[in-house]
């Protein structure tokens, strides 16, 4: 099926883009598009464009890759790749910045309420966290206050600290309500496991969807999709 493309204008100043995405594209993958064609949340003076000025172009140059391709194209470098085997600087800010990435992209896929778009990001970040047994600092500030808990993202960075974190790194100096709340979800999460042996990797790497938004519905990893024209 086709449909007449949308304009989507996103971010501000000299970073805006405007992305021309299909109309059926954008409605099977968004709730938030679904509301917006509905007609009153509709700006431009042709009733075709779709303004998201707070949002991160790139994260949406992802999320209307996925609307057509059903996966997120891979982020992680090779120079990513070499800091997870041997610690070094470059390969340590190319890491925070993909990592940073993937979780701007889940971001924005809970505020689009587009579940199939978060669960792939989040199955994106899985693999560079599970390796790297950290998680950037900045991470965990923008997830406790652009999301509301509890969500996937938010185990996910809780399942790092309980499995692969050193109890030097639980211990340090860490400022800030986030990292309260990250901490109380932590205690949390240990209570919740009590009686069992923490070890191994729990649920961060066994393929489930224990991370997942999407409840009883389908998984995106079910479902084909095929390029559209
Ligand atoms: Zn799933």
């Amino acid at each position: 099926m086709t449909s007449l493309p949308i304009a989507v204008i996103v971010g501000e100043g000299e970073a805006q883009r405007t992305f021309y995405v299909s109309e059926d594209a954008l409605l099977r993958n968004s709730g938030y598009f679904l509301a917006a064609c509905k007609g009153q949340w509709r700006g431009g003076n042709d009733g075709q464009s779709i303004p998201l000025p707070d949002d991160d172009p790139a994260a949406f140059e992802a999320f209307a890759r996925f609307a057509y391709h059903g996966y997120i194209f891979p982020v992680i470098s090779a120079v990513t790749t070499s800091y997870i085997a041997s610690d070094n600087q470059p390969g340590r800010d190319a890491f925070c910045n993909e990592v940073d990435f993937l979780a701007s992209c889940w971001i924005l896929g809970d505020k689009l309420l587009a579940t199939e778009f978060k669960d792939a990001a989040l199955d994106a970040l899985v693999d560079p966290l599970n390796k790297a047994c950290r998680v950037p600092a900045g991470v965990h500030g923008r997830v406790y206050t652009s999301t509301a808990g509890p969500n996937g993202l938010r185990r996910l960075l809780v399942d790092v600290a309980v499995y692969k974190w050193p109890n030097d790194i639980l211990l340090e100096d860490r400022a800030g309500q986030r990292y309260w709340e990250l901490f109380r979800n932590v205690a949390a999460r240990y209570k919740e496991l009590g009686g069992t042996v923490i070890e191994g990797n729990g649920p961060i790497y066994d393929g489930g969807c224990w991370y997942h938004d999407h409840g009883d519905g389908e998984c995106y990893r079910s479902k084909t999709r095929t390029r559209e024209v």
